[in-house]
């Protein structure tokens, strides 16, 4: 095994970390952190801090960690058969089988999977598979994709264009042009406190059918977004907010994909966002739940609508010119297969729910009248709390204080990992579906300290 010190030079000397302060990180100013072992909901680092983690990794290990069952499962099939293609027809049983079972646990109205490797490269899929719908049926001016403000939906450069966040457009000449962004669905930061719930989704109609206006129903082909939004701050919907907004959608003929690439495979406490909030979407974005990490896989799930469209394009242009080398990896498939089980067998998503409306209660309990938290909030298990400098008017706090890394770190001093939203003061959690109450509870009482040590 290397030395600390000898790793800790070689991975300031030589590894190129994302979302990463490159300049501070080379010159040894930002931790170095190197994780070594995980089992459940806890993982441990190379000096044998115990930490539970109350992010899932990038809320993506959703069965917990060390699971042998999925372990074995992937050593199995890079024993029988590591890898095959699968263009042109191609298949192995265990891509085959996960198709089946992602579409037996998907909406009704869904077709096919078509499998990548990435939550961005899946959404990559999705918008052009929107372009190419549009383009058979004759109408090539309806290509305009619509993403909110605050959305995540990864950081290729299309993908990175349809993300709302400024950090991930700034210097990349990003959003490319035939992205547009609308409001959040943020009703904490409606800019008018009087507006109920129902008067903000008014607002947020409005504000999409004003947009559609300005750019004309006929550029525009599909809104994305995800069910509840994650990156952008960890948000549920306002109640009503999907129904409506479908259907302006509806009535301007544009398509819907629905980002899951947190949601999907119970995060909310149902199996899919789409069950949770009645959305009904033409694609479905999955990646993260589909292995939990256990390996790297993502899917665009395609409704019969659209596949049928695309079929018929299929017949007159020859084979749809679009896959990677490592579509539907075996590998990942089997992960896949064994990840689904377990979370069946283990009733995994029931858990999301149920633990996941304890922790809300129990954040709620220990830090909802501190004197700068503005909102506890959460579906699920994907909670928030966000920080403000006064909740009477929902003042931010300088960022140049750094309040939310603040409250992480010294969070993370308790030996708990949440993480600090990239925008706003806001704490994010979304720890495995496995968690207990008591771990739900242990995460509030250690954020309560953290907090007071912070904030007072
Ligand atoms: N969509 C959503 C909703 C996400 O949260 C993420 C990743 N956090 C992505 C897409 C991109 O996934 P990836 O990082 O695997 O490319």
């Amino acid at each position: 095994m290397l030395k600390n010190d000898q790793l800790d030079r070689w991975d300031r000397e030589n590894f190129f970390h994302p979302s990463t302060h490159l300049a501070q990180f080379a010159r040894g100013e930002a931790p170095s952190r190197v994780i070594q072992t995980g089992k459940d909901c806890h993982i441990t680092d190379r000096d044998g801090n115990e930490l539970l983690d109350a992010f899932a990794g990038l809320y993506c290990v959703n069965v917990g960690y060390g699971r042998p069952e999925i372990a074995e499962a992937i050593a199995e099939q890079a024993k029988e058969l590591a890898y095959y293609h699968a263009y042109v027809g191609h298949g192995t049983e265990a891509s085959i089988t996960l198709a089946k079972m992602v579409l037996d646990r998907a909406p009704d109205h869904m077709s096919k999977v078509y499998f990548g490797l990435s939550g961005s490269d899946a959404n990559e899929t999705n918008i052009k598979l929107v372009w190419y719908y549009n383009n058979i049926l004759g109408r090539p001016e309806k290509k305009k994709i619509i993403s909110r403000w605050r959305g995540y939906h990864g950081s290729g450069l299309m993908t990175g264009s349809l993300t709302g966040l400024h950090l991930f457009h700034k210097k990349f000449d990003l959003p490319l042009e035939q992205v547009i962004h609308t409001e959040a669905p943020y009703y904490y930061r409606r800019e008018n406190t009087d507006m109920t719930e129902e008067d903000f989704v008014g607002h947020c109609v409005y504000e999409l059918e004003q947009l559609i206006e300005r750019e004309g129903a006929d550029t525009i082909a599909a809104f994305i977004g995800e069910p509840a939004l994650g990156t952008g701050g960890l948000v549920p919907p306002p109640a009503g907010y999907w129904e409506a907004i479908q259907k302006v959608l509806e009535k301007h003929d544009i398509l819907l994909i629905a980002d899951e690439v947190v949601t999907g495979f119970g995060r909310l406490g149902s199996m899919f966002g789409s069950d949770h909030y009645g959305i009904k979407p033409d694609l479905i974005t999955i990646a993260k739940g589909l292995t939990s990490a256990y390996a790297p896989l993502s899917g665009s799930i395609v409704s019969d609508k659209m596949w049928k469209v695309l079929e018929q394009g299929t017949d007159e242009n020859g084979p749809i010119g679009h896959g990677w080398t490592y579509s539907a990896h075996p590998i990942g498939a089997a992960a896949g297969i064994a990840n689904l089980k377990l979370i069946d067998d283990l009733n995994l998503v029931q858990n999301a729910g149920t633990v996941g409306a304890h922790f809300k209660a129990a954040l709620k309990a220990e830090v909802g009248d501190h004197a700068h938290v503005g909102e506890v909030r959460g579906e699920g298990l994907l909670c928030a709390v966000e920080f403000v400098k006064d909740p009477e008017t929902r003042t931010f706090f300088d960022p140049s204080e750094g309040i939310g890394a603040k409250l992480a770190g010294a969070l993370l001093s308790e030996g708990v990992i949440a993480r600090a939203m990239p925008q706003g003061d806001i704490l994010g959690f979304a720890p495995p579906f496995c968690l207990t109450e008591a771990q739900a509870d242990e995460i509030a009482t250690k954020l309560g300290r953290a907090v007071r040590s912070v904030l007072g």
